[in-house]
């Protein structure tokens, strides 16, 4: 079918709430996406860092159809032979104690939210009812009611109040308006430890460290949204890893799977996650045999294809590379490891041009905020790849 009509079929069945590039993806492989002409595209998206292993990746594609042919779900009225192996995978991998599995993010957030707020009222004796969580300005903790409670961003909730309360935002990046806000209700601070969607904002050094010390000593919980930033993404397997913290309750989603298939988890140890009652929560999907196999293997891949070193070297290599890069229009370079922004003047016409531009260089990217181009490309990415990739971005940012 021709490439116009699926747009317009999409366009006319499908609720407007994204404004994609036109470009029509039928095929992925490692780094690399395939429109339905046929033209070849480097994917420096990565589905918002959900395919950190690379599109299709082999074993996961077998695990997958695999698992697809022996059990997919069997909700968790029953046990099924899958989830235990997740759940000592992920035990194995991040130190914690516990997970509760869910699927997309933002309910791994949500999950997050409850288990910190009940440990507020049962351990803490925070009143019924007067839990507070601090959250950062600038934040993208995902689209549910309660997550767009406390977004900065008008659009997100201007228009679907009324609101959850027991937020409280203060700017990203400071830590004395964090002690400020601590009051003796105060269940948790809930930070990203880069702001991904919020255009790679990265906290000055010794936030995330300063943010624990804080939390430590306010019998207040550390909460690390890594959805977007963990898994190696960063250069290293947490982005908190960078400063040696360990967050009380870690969230986890995208890389979670490699693209496959939806599973996100909360994480926490014991004397956290051991509020949780049988009836407290739940998800009919989430800990599902499917998930679970995908998942169990999309971890396996991260350790032991050394992506998370990959990222290391080949993100420094990228920023680099593109910190050179000679144009009138090239304000900053940020990010870490293969979480890249790149931010153009305010005078350069927004970051969407450049994005559409790329695109036709066979580049994909996406704009965030405005002014940032984002280059996060699946983790598997090499230094022949990235050399492909400069003169083209060069060319680009060159346009007037
Ligand atoms: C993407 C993202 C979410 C939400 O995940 P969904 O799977 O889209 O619900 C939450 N937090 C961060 C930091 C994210 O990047």
């Amino acid at each position: 079918m021709d490439i116009n009509k699926l747009i317009d079929i999409e366009y006319r069945h499908g609720a407007h709430n994204y404004t994609a590039l036109d470009v029509v993806i039928e095929r992925g492989e490692g780094v690399w996406l395939y429109d339905v002409t046929g033209k070849k595209y480097l994917d420096c998206l990565s589905a918002y860092s959900a395919v950190s292993q690379g599109h299709c990746h082999p074993r996961l594609v077998k695990v997958l159809t695999e698992q697809a042919q022996q059990l997919t779900l069997t909700s968790r009225a029953f046990r099924n032979n899958r989830y235990p192996y997740f759940l000592q995978k992920l035990h194995e991998v991040t130190g914690y104690d516990m997970a509760l599995p869910m699927n997309s993010g933002a309910e791994a957030v949500e999950t997050a939210i409850k288990v910190v707020r009940k440990w507020a009222y049962v351990k803490k004796g925070v009143p019924r009812n007067q839990a507070e969580i601090i959250v950062a300005g600038g934040n993208f903790h995902g689209r549910t009611i309660t997550i767009i409670s406390f977004s900065s961003e008008p659009q997100y909730k201007d228009l679907f109040g009324p609101h959850t309360p027991g937020f409280k935002i203060v700017p990203y990046g400071d830590v004395q308006a964090i002690k400020e806000a601590i009051t003796p209700h105060t269940a948790g601070v809930m930070i990203e430890p880069i702001q991904g969607e919020g255009g790679v904002i990265m906290p000055p050094n010794g936030y995330l460290r300063q943010v624990r010390e804080v939390c430590t000593q306010h019998n207040v919980l550390f909460i690390a949204d890594e959805i977007q930033v963990g898994l190696g993404r960063t250069g290293k397997l947490f982005a908190c890893d960078h400063e040696g913290v360990r967050p009380d309750v870690m969230i986890l989603g995208k890389a979670l799977s490699g693209g496959f298939y939806p599973v996100s988890a909360a994480l926490a140890d014991e004397a956290i996650m051991g509020v949780i009652e049988p009836g407290d929560h739940g998800s009919t999907f989430g800990g599902n045999p499917l998930g679970s196999a995908v998942a169990t293997e999309a971890l396996n891949i991260i350790m032991e294809e050394g992506l998370v070193e990959n990222a290391a070297v080949m993100g420094q290599y990228f920023q680099e590379r593109l910190a050179e890069i000679p144009s009138p229009h090239l304000k900053e370079v940020r990010g870490r490891g293969l979480l890249i922004g790149v931010e153009v003047n305010d005078q350069a016409g927004g970051a969407r041009r450049f994005c559409e531009a790329l695109r036709d260089e066979g580049i994909l990217c996406k704009d965030t905020h405005e002014t940032v181009i984002r280059f996060a490309p699946p983790l598997t990415i090499d230094q022949e790849t990235i050399d492909w990739a400069i003169p083209r971005i060069t060319q680009v940012l060159n346009l007037n």
